[in-house]
């Protein structure tokens, strides 16, 4: 439903890996509050045209959509150049599209090491950089990258996403020192568990690994790590975001914010 008060009426976003989970819970709290946005991701090309009718629908915003592989800067660019053209400008940025690969660092696959740290952090430096520029001539802007509580801590088996996720925090810093004077912010969000397509993949692993069921490994999951035992969800990724884009939030700087249910308290 269209709420009465649009807090991001006449702001244009691009949310990236905004086809499913977290990013799709960002671009849809988004458009909630009258914000234009790009969606960005892969999937069944119907699905996705869908999705856009439906969101466009839903908040009588434009929503406009880009492929760009999120590996790829020249893609990135041109998904910037995109979002600038079809929704005018782009005054949010949510550097999302993340992927998740699992070994032992000694068996670590070289490919996959270059693919997690392209897509969960080059690209973030990749859109930045395209997007700053017309950001700083508006002297507005909102930069949220989705960093992880793997941002801020470790597990076994995920050298490149730990990697990848503390350098998203230190690009977010200097990102918020070099727009310090501005109006432009830059944080990030470290999630704990949030059920999405890409944490039902770790925990139908867990299930066939050790042969139980999934909703058992579903808490043993959360009992390795999350106090809370309930998992975060991709609406509450998207409220912090929006208030990340309020005027309230103007003086937020280079943050890093758990959404972890008491993951790194421990
Ligand atoms: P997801 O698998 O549900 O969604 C990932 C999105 O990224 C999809 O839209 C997918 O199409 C897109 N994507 C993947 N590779 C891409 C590429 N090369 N180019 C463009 N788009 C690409 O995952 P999610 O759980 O929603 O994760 C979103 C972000 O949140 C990731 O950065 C992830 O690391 C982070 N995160 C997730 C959790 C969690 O528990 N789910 C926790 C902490 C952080």
């Amino acid at each position: 439903m269209k709420k009465a008060t649009a807090l991001l009426k006449g702001r244009s976003a691009i949310v990236t890996g905004s086809t499913s989970g977290i990013g799709l819970g960002i671009a849809r709290a988004v458009a909630r509050e009258g914000a234009d946005v790009m969606l960005n991701g892969f999937g069944e090309a119907a699905r996705i045209r869908r999705l856009c009718e439906e969101l466009a629908a839903e908040f009588k915003v434009k929503v406009g959509f880009s492929g760009a592989d999120m590996s790829k800067p020249g893609e990135i660019a041109a998904m910037v150049e995109q979002a600038t053209k079809e929704l005018g400008k782009v005054d949010i940025l949510v550097n999302n599209a993340g992927i998740q690969h699992t070994a032992p660092v000694e068996e670590f696959s070289v490919e996959k090491w270059d693919a997690v740290i392209a897509i969960n952090l080059s690209s973030n430096f990749h859109a930045i950089r395209a997007a700053l520029p017309q950001m700083k001539a508006r002297n507005w802007g909102r930069i949220i990258n989705i960093s992880s509580v793997h941002g801020l801590v470790a597990s076994g088996t995920k050298a490149a996403y730990v990697a990848a996720k503390h350098g998203v925090l230190g690009l977010t810093k200097v990102v918020a020192l070099e727009t310090a004077r501005t109006g432009i912010t830059c944080n990030a969000i470290c999630p704990g568990w949030v059920l999405t397509p890409l944490v039902q993949n770790q925990i139908d692993d867990w299930a066939k690994r050790d042969n139980i069921p999934v909703e058992r490994a579903k808490d043993l999951l959360l009992g390795e790590k999350q106090p809370s035992m309930e998992f975060a969800t991709p609406e509450q990724i998207g409220a912090l975001a929006v208030f990340l884009c309020s005027d309230a939030a103007a003086q937020i700087r280079g943050a890093a914010i758990t959404v972890d249910g008491g993951w790194t308290a421990q």
